[in-house]
C-alpha cells in the first residue's frame, strides 16, 4: 500500500508532536508531506530536518527567515509563508492549530476535498455554517480528532447521525482540576492550580477550557456540528477516569461506548487511519488495574461555562463565534494574571448577551463577528481591571 501522506498544521504543538511520534513508529506507512507553525523556528527546523516535507510553513515573518535560513540546504523543502499550500498535496491533514487561528487550513482542507483529521475544534465550532457545505465536496471527510468526538465516530463509524437511529450523545468529561470543588473554593485558584490536569495531557488553552467546562460546552456545539444531533439529544456526564470517552444511545436503549486509556495518540491515529486501525496501540487497558469507572453529573451551577456555551450553541449563527473569541481572550487575560479564574465566565457571557446574532453566510462575517467579539471582551476586561 501507498504511504498515507500527512501534512500537519500546527506541528510544533502537543497535537503534532504526537501526530509525529506515530508516524515515526511506523515509518512506512506514512510520508509526510508539510509541517506548518506560527513562530516556533527551532521546533519546526529539527523536524523538518527528520521528516523531509515538501513544504514547511512558518507564519511569522522573522522565524520563517530564520527557518528558510536553516533549511536551505535541503532544496527538495519549500519554506512559505501559508500552510494553507500544503492542503492539497495530503491525503489527510491533521490540523492541531490552537484556537480560531485554524479556521483556514480547515476551509482549506476541506475545499480540496481532503480528509481533515481535525484537532482544532474552534475552527468547526465558530464557524459552522460556512464549513458546512465544504463537506460535500467530493473527497472530502472530516474525522474528528477530539477524543470524544472520536469515540462518537468510532460508535457511529460515521462523521453524521444520518439514520437517524440515535437517541441522544453522551459526552464525557473527566471534571477537569477542579471537580467537587465549590465556587468560594474556586474564588482564589491560580494559573498553576488550574493547568494541572487530572487525566490527560494537552496544551495550555484546553486545559484551562477544560478547569471551566468550557471546553465540554465548545464540544457540545462541535458534536451538534459534526454529527447534524439536536442540542437536546446530547447530553454531559462527568466520568473522572478518563476512560470511557464518549457513548452514544440508541432509540432501542441500547448504548455504545468507546473505551481506552487517556492518550490523544489513539484519536490522532484514529484519523490518520480512518476507515482503517492503526497497527500500533499507544497502551491498552489493564482491567485488572481498572477496578471501576464513576459517573456522575456535572455541577452546572459552579461551572458555569458549560451551559452558557449549550446557549451560545442553541442560539446558532455567529453565538458559537463570539463565544469561542471571547473565552480565548479571557483565558489568556487569566492566564496573563489580568482577571480570576471566575471571570473567565463572567467576560465570555457579557460579551454573548452583548451581542447581536446573526447568520453568518461568507467566511469574511465569521471572521467580523470573531473580531469584534475580541474587541468587546478586552473592553470588559478592562472595565474589571478598572
Ligand atoms: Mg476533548
Amino acid at each position: 500500500m501507498a504511504p498515507i501522506r500527512v501534512a500537519i498544521a500546527g506541528s510544533t504543538g502537543s497535537i503534532g508532536g504526537q501526530t509525529l511520534e506515530i508516524i515515526s513508529a511506523d515509518p512506512d506507512a506514512f510520508d509526510v508531506v508539510g509541517l506548518s507553525t506560527g513562530r516556533s523556528a527551532a521546533v519546526i527546523i529539527e523536524q523538518a530536518k527528520n521528516f523531509r516535507p515538501a513544504i514547511v510553513a512558518v507564519a511569522d515573518p522573522s522565524a520563517r527567515n530564520e527557518v528558510s535560513e536553516a533549511l536551505s540546504g535541503l532544496s527538495e523543502i519549500e519554506v512559505v509563508a501559508d500552510a494553507k499550500e500544503m492542503c492539497d498535496i495530503a491525503d489527510v491533514v491533521i490540523n492541531g492549530v490552537v484556537g480560531f487561528a485554524g479556521l483556514p487550513v480547515t476551509m482549506a482542507t476541506l475545499s480540496n476535498g481532503r480528509r481533515l483529521g481535525l484537532a482544532n475544534k474552534e475552527s468547526l465550532i465558530a464557524a459552522g455554517p460556512v464549513v458546512q457545505p465544504l463537506r460535500e465536496v467530493d473527497g472530502a471527510e472530516l474525522v474528528p480528532v477530539d477524543s470524544e468526538h472520536c469515540a462518537l465516530h468510532q460508535c457511529l463509524r460515521s462523521s453524521i447521525d444520518a439514520n437517524r437511529e440515535v437517541s441522544r450523545l453522551v459526552l464525557t468529561a473527566s471534571g477537569g482540576p477542579f471537580r467537587g470543588r465549590s465556587a468560594a473554593e474556586l474564588a482564589n485558584v491560580t494559573v498553576d492550580e488550574a493547568l494541572r490536569h487530572p487525566t490527560w495531557s494537552m496544551g495550555p488553552k484546553i486545559t484551562i477550557d477544560s478547569s471551566t467546562l468550557m471546553n465540554k460546552g465548545l464540544e457540545v456545539i462541535e458534536a451538534h456540528e459534526l454529527f447534524g444531533t439536536p442540542f437536546d439529544e446530547i447530553d454531559v456526564v462527568v466520568h473522572p477516569q478518563s476512560v470511557v470517552h464518549s457513548m452514544v444511545e440508541f432509540l432501542d436503549g441500547s448504548t455504545i461506548a468507546q473505551l481506552s486509556m487517556p492518550d490523544m495518540r489513539l484519536p490522532i491515529g484514529y484519523a490518520l487511519g480512518w476507515p482503517h486501525r492503526l497497527g500500533t496501540p499507544f497502551g491498552t487497558i489493564d482491567w485488572t488495574q481498572l477496578s471501576q469507572l464513576n459517573f456522575e453529573p456535572p455541577d452546572r451551577s459552579t461551572f458555569k461555562c458549560l451551559d452558557l456555551a449549550y446557549a451560545a450553541g442553541r442560539a446558532g449563527g455567529t453565538a458559537p463565534a463570539v463565544i469561542s473569541a471571547a473565552n480565548e481572550i479571557a483565558v489568556d487575560a487569566f492566564i496573563n494574571g489580568e482577571i480570576t479564574w471566575a471571570q473567565i465566565h463572567d467576560v465570555s457571557a457579557a460579551v454573548l448577551d452583548a451581542t447581536t446574532v446573526s447568520q453568518p453566510s461568507t467566511v469574511d462575517e465569521v471572521i467580523d463577528a470573531d473580531r469584534r467579539a475580541r474587541e468587546d471582551a478586552r473592553r470588559v476586561i478592562s472595565g474589571m481591571l478598572a
